[in-house]
């Protein structure tokens, strides 16, 4: 993308960079390290895979970062600062514009500065990795292996809004319901999927209080398998305790359990901590604007077991979540 390229790096991506930082129009940043760890995490999304090819840019900078944001709160890490890969077909201006506000917005929520990138001309569509680095003592960060039997286990938010608005955006539904109707729950749902806002508040509040911590990209079920199969343990999830929002308690019973359990794209964190510490969770839930539920706990046969409102195990479960290779 020779003269097209710099152009579009300095009208879209260059900032001045925060003092103390060298940001973008180097060969590379310098970002001052801090004392602890630095915590780094990427992610790419590809058009058509992760976004619809018409998808609102503003939305899809937003959330190519929030996606990113995500992972550093599941770990209870400080943003510090991100790298921005962009592949593109060819230069649309306004799109350009719009994605970078969209990006800028929460990268600014979050004082966490843009500091440089690659940008390149793509063989077909968009692709966007971002790359963020952030900071949290080793000995704090919230892994995936910390959790021990009796804890609680505990998500924040909604899941199932983003799954339900991808099945209605992608005419995965069913089409005896009526048109208003699906326009009606999508209007409803679209935001979450599209505007996901990473718990970057609560991930740090956590330090210290949460055992294991994971960040719901690819359904509730699969992600706390990974907290159990790093811990070594199992966990009864109750599943009349998950919240739900109006839009997916509308559903069939059937629908809304598989849109909760195995919904991706819901960036909420599911982690775990001792009953002993109930009261300072809260407060931490509360402190960061997070709603929280504890919607089972740890138990020392491995395995996940669902169970209903008397404790009845459930019997056929949308057990999978996403898999990109499945
Ligand atoms: P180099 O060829 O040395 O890798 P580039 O010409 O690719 O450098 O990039 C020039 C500068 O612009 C670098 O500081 C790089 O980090 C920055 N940059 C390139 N693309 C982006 C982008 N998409 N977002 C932010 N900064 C970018
Ligand atoms: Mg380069």
């Amino acid at each position: 993308m020779a003269g097209g390229e710099f152009d579009l790096i300095r009208k879209h991506f260059t900032r001045m960079a925060p003092s103390g930082i060298l940001g973008v129009g180097d060969d590379c940043a310098l970002l001052p390290t801090a004392p602890g760890a630095m915590a780094i995490s990427t992610d790419l999304l590809l058009e058509g895979r992760h976004f619809f090819p018409n998808v609102d840019p503003e939305a899809l900078g937003h959330k190519a970062l929030a996606v990113n944001l995500s992972d550093l709160a599941a770990m209870g890490a400080q943003p510090s600062a991100f790298v921005l890969g962009l592949a593109l077909p060819s230069i649309d201006d306004a799109w350009l514009a719009a994605f970078a506000r969209g990006m800028y917005a929460l990268a600014d929520a979050h004082a966490c500065p843009l500091i440089g990138g690659d940008t390149t001309r793509s063989v077909s569509g968009v692709m966007i990795s971002i790359t963020v680095f952030g900071t949290v003592a080793p000995e704090l960060a919230l892994r995936r292996s910390g959790a021990r039997v009796g804890d609680d286990v505990w998500l924040s938010g909604y899941t199932g809004d983003a799954d339900l608005a991808l099945r209605l955006l992608s005419n995965q539904f069913d089409p005896g319901i009526p048109a208003e109707r699906r326009q009606e729950l999508l209007m409803a749902t679209r935001s979450a999927l599209e505007w996901p806002q990473p718990r970057v508040a609560l991930g740090l509040a956590l330090r210290g209080l949460a055992t294991a911590a994971i960040d719901v990209s690819d359904g509730l079920l699969q992600d706390l398998g990974h907290i159990l199969a790093a811990s070594r343990c199992g966990a009864q999830v109750r599943v009349d305790e998950i919240p739900r929002s109006v839009s997916v308690a509308s559903l069939s019973p059937d629908l809304a359990r598989h849109c909760i359990l195995s919904g991706g794209d819901v960036y909420e964190l599911c982690f775990t901590a001792p009953p002993s510490v109930r009261q300072q969770v809260l407060a931490a839930g509360v402190q960061s604007g997070a709603p929280l539920s504890c919607i089972g706990s740890i138990v020392s046969e491995p395995g996940l077991s669902i169970v209903d409102r008397a404790g009845l195990p459930l019997g056929e479960l949308p057990r999978a979540g996403y898999d990109h290779f499945a």
